[in-house]
């Protein structure tokens, strides 16, 4: 029984609904691999956002990543396409994009797949993000802590702006069906949006909103699929959406975190269904009786979402100043150990601080 009090009869008997939608931040074929080859045995088929187009100014924060100007990435993401996974946008590239470096972008991903991306995710500081920073957001008391103390003023993105140098709002309502918005740090999103996907009639130039559950990296991602969620998730008859960057810990040095491994063949163990984030929402769409959002349950959203991020912040953290006392140990040999288990440290690692209001 879920907040609303529905139950939903997922396809096949399954008795819950789990998907991810893998932002490409950082992403390489040899750091993302492995994770997508125990995806695809276990029977799951998730999405993987690309950055079409290379950046050619270069990027502080996210020089790593591959995009599919990279030709074994290229062909790496078309593999994975055609073995059933779906492929969705993070933007044009790695960093903020004038409208000519998006109209080519969509027009490569037209090109490379056949269709245009189905799925969209604003991607950390890009100006032409679409109702990002405090646009994301309607309750007065948040927006005004989103834009002066979180920094993320309402003006900074334009992307649903016409005349902006940054606008593609024609070309993402046009095109793009799905757009994400909130994350949360809760399993099943069916009690926090049941609504979802939603139309927003206020933000016009997207066609759906959908809501995810958020896992920074791979830490995150094990904390969330622990047992006991897992557990809670089927109990109830959730759907969980995860956001996560594959490339942050995943897979370094070509070999899967164990735990990771663990979880997920757990998971696939359940009576579940594992569809993409396309797919599961043109399934949720079809059940829905109303395509709008009920004013309480948007309200308590935000609030959620707000709670979520500054405890979310806090655990990262906390276990960045951890990370440091263990760096700062002398190497003796005897805490190797309590390293290999530690967070793996990533090439763009920011401080906690600096984290992006990606959820
Ligand atoms: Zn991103």
């Amino acid at each position: 029984m879920t907040r609303d009090g529905s139950h939903l009869e997922f396809p096949g008997g399954a008795r819950f609904a789990f998907t991810v939608m893998d932002d490409t931040d950082v992403a390489t074929v040899e750091n993302v691999r492995p994770i997508y080859r125990l995806l695809e045995s276990l029977g799951m088929r998730t999405t993987k956002t690309v950055w079409p187009v290379r950046c050619e100014e270069g990027s502080r924060n996210f020089w790593l990543s591959e995009t599919l100007d990279d030709a074994a990435y290229h062909d790496f993401v078309v593999d994975l396409h055609t073995r059933g996974f779906e492929i969705a946008f993070h933007g044009a590239t790695m960093e903020t994009s004038p409208r000519a470096r998006i109209t080519r972008a969509l027009e490569r991903f037209r090109g490379v797949f056949g269709a245009p991306p189905r799925v969209h995710a604003n991607h950390a500081y890009n100006r032409d993000n679409l109702y990002w920073g405090a646009s994301r957001l309607d309750d007065p008391v948040l927006r005004l802590l989103c834009g002066r103390v979180a920094g993320q003023a309402a003006h900074l993105y334009e992307g649903h702006c016409p005349g902006s140098p940054y606008w593609w709002g024609d070309l993402c309502v046009e095109q793009i069906e799905y757009v994400r918005n909130l994350t949360f740090s809760e399993i099943n999103l069916r009690r926090i949006n049941p609504s979802m996907p939603y139309r927003d009639p206020s933000r016009p130039y997207v066609r759906w909103w959908f809501s995810a559950a958020d896992a920074e990296d791979v830490d995150e991602f094990n904390h969330l699929l622990r047992p006991t969620n897992q557990q809670q998730l089927e109990a109830e008859g959730g759907v969980c959406i995860v956001a996560t960057h594959f490339g942050k810990g995943f897979g370094a040095g070509g070999k899967l975190n164990a735990e990771t491994r663990r979880l997920l063949q757990l998971l696939a163990a359940r009576n579940g269904w594992f569809p993409p984030v396309g797919e599961l929402l043109d399934w949720l769409r079809a059940r829905r009786e109303h395509d709008g959002l009920p004013a309480g349950e948007w309200r308590r959203m935000q609030w959620r979402w707000a709670r979520d991020l500054v405890l979310r912040k806090l655990a990262a953290r906390r276990r960045h100043a951890s990370l440091k006392r263990l760096r700062n140990q002398p190497h003796d040999g005897r805490s190797e150990g309590v390293r290999d288990g530690q967070r793996q440290a990533f090439p763009d690692e920011r401080s906690p601080g600096e984290r992006t209001l990606v959820g």
